[in-house]
């Protein structure tokens, strides 16, 4: 048996689940990748070699237990494998659904050298859909509750992980946002494609019944003040984001039919939800010709919602090489099938136009030395200009932070890029200059992932526990 066991690997090959073709998805807001089924998560899971270096869990930012839940998997012990993945998780089937897994667990996984990484966010992402469907449910029955409460701004994922490991803890978590429904960029950002909204409404029931509570349609500062937040609270977690728009300093940024990306995305969700609150703020590309600059996730995520807006075309400009593109390799795939054309070392230096966006005009870069972040700097070769023709672009070029007009009166202390300082490695992890307030997520770490923001908020949750003395 345990013969059988070690050389899995060897006669089942890495699957991953089945994929819509790209003919079919292009035109739907769905998600793109089916669900495992039973038989197939557990031979999937089955492949682990449970090696004793389990380098998986170092690279997963929450340190999830991998081997153990995908023993389980293999067993058909769903349920165990939930309670336990549910241990240094807090949204499991978002990262199963979105974590750049070549980057992380499965790029530092054993069988990653040749035979095909176990197939480790697929099955994070069976295990909730599986027992959460089966009416799986944490159990809240051992908590022991405080009369301890806490604020949360922002249900992005930074909050929602500080506020379940709060309410584990028996201290009560109220979490305030401005948007009609939690998730942040999980809800008002990253598309459907990728992460479907009733993913997110389903994970606020459970939240809810947990002894989540959530004060939606409601921003701090303007509907509620953080002083009186300060008042009725123990403590304060920000989970706020970043929300500062990077822009490219050339001309013709402000002609009609350019667009910041994400508001463009926002604007199909809240098409797509029902929150749309005037027509004219939606932002179609049907018929148009479109071209994204920029090389990240958000870029991908303009692309690929452009096709299914049914654009004339979608060009993706990039300043450096396939190989030193931000995003997610499995996502740049996905839109090339989709029928994204790719221009890589392609820097633009202008928007060009009389009244409105007529074209980009781009250079042809090669990449030279590396920069300070050990990143090859695209360099510009002379008389390489061409015009790129277009009716609309998005501007993708990432996010800066956006500190809130109280933090200086609050003495909450930025860096020089605006990011707020709240370190690990002080006596209350993740507090800020005022001892009540903590912080985590993209307005500590500058835009990141969903999975970094989650383990910022469950470790400062410990910081606020430990501040509680609970
Ligand atoms: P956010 O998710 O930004 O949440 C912050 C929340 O705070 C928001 O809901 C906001 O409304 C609320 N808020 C802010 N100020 C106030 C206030 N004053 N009062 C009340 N509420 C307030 N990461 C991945 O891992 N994989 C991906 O595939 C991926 N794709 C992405 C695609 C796009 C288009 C974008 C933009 C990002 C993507 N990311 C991806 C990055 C990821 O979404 C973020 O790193 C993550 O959401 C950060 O979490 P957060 O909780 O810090 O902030
Ligand atoms: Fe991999 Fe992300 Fe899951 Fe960690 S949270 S195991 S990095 S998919």
């Amino acid at each position: 048996e345990r013969l059988k066991n070690d050389f899995q690997f060897v006669d089942v090959g890495r699957k991953d689940p089945n994929k819509l073709a790209a003919s079919t998805r292009k035109h739907q807001f769905v998600e793109i990748y089916e669900n495992f089924g039973e038989t197939e998560a557990a031979s999937q899971s089955h492949r682990c070699l449970e090696c004793g270096n389990p380098y998986c869990e170092w690279k997963c930012p929450v340190h999830n237990f991998i081997p153990n839940w995908l023993k389980l998997v293999s067993e058909g012990n769903v349920l165990a494998a939930a309670e336990l993945s549910h241990q240094t998780n807090s949204l499991p089937e978002v990262c199963g659904r979105v974590c750049p897994q070549d980057r992380l667990c499965e790029g530092a996984c054993t069988l990653n050298d040749g035979f095909g990484a176990v197939t480790i966010g697929s099955a994070e992402k069976y295990i909730t859909d599986t027992a959460l469907a089966m009416g799986w449910r944490p159990d809240m029955s051992k908590v022991k509750w405080t009369d301890k409460k806490v604020a949360v701004i922002g249900a992005g994922p930074a909050g929602l992980a500080c506020a379940d490991v709060l309410v584990r803890n028996g201290v009560k978590p109220v979490v305030y946002d401005r948007y009609p429904e939690i998730g942040g960029l999980l809800t008002f950002g990253i598309p459907e494609f990728k992460l479907e909204k009733s993913v997110m409404t389903r994970r606020r029931e459970v939240f809810e019944g947990m002894g989540i509570e959530f004060r939606l349609n409601c921003e701090i500062g303007k509907d509620v003040s953080i002083e009186t937040l300060l008042q009725e609270y123990d403590a304060v977690f920000m989970g706020m984001g970043t929300y500062n728009y990077m822009k490219g300093g050339f001309p013709g940024e402000e002609l009609p039919g350019v667009y910041d990306a994400l508001p463009y995305l926002i604007s199909n969700v809240n098409r797509r939800l029902d929150y749309e609150k005037n027509p004219e703020d939606f932002i179609d590309m049907k018929g148009q010709r479109v071209v994204v600059l920029g090389g990240g996730d958000t870029a991908m995520d303009c692309n690929r919602t452009a096709i299914r807006q049914q654009a004339k075309s979608v060009t993706c400009a990039y300043r450096r090489d396939e190989a030193n593109m931000p995003g997610s390799r499995k996502e740049v795939e996905n839109a090339k099938e989709e029928g994204v054309k790719f221009l890589f070392n392609r820097q633009p230096v202008a928007i060009i136009g009389e009244d409105k966006v007529e074209g980009v005009k781009v250079v042809q870069t090669t990449l030279g030395e590396p920069d300070e972040n050990g990143r090859r700097r695209p360099e510009v070769i002379p008389g390489s200009e061409e015009v790129l023709p277009a009716d609309a672009v998005l501007i993708a070029f990432g996010f800066r932070p956006s500190p809130a007009e109280w933090f200086d009166e609050q003495k909450i202390e930025i860096d020089n890029g605006g990011r707020v300082i709240a370190r690990e490695e002080q006596s209350y992890p993740f507090q800020t200059g005022n001892p009540k307030i903590f912080a985590g997520g993209d307005m500590v770490r500058g835009s990141d992932l969903v999975v970094t923001a989650i383990a910022e908020g469950r470790k400062a949750a410990d910081g606020i526990l430990d501040y509680l003395e609970v």
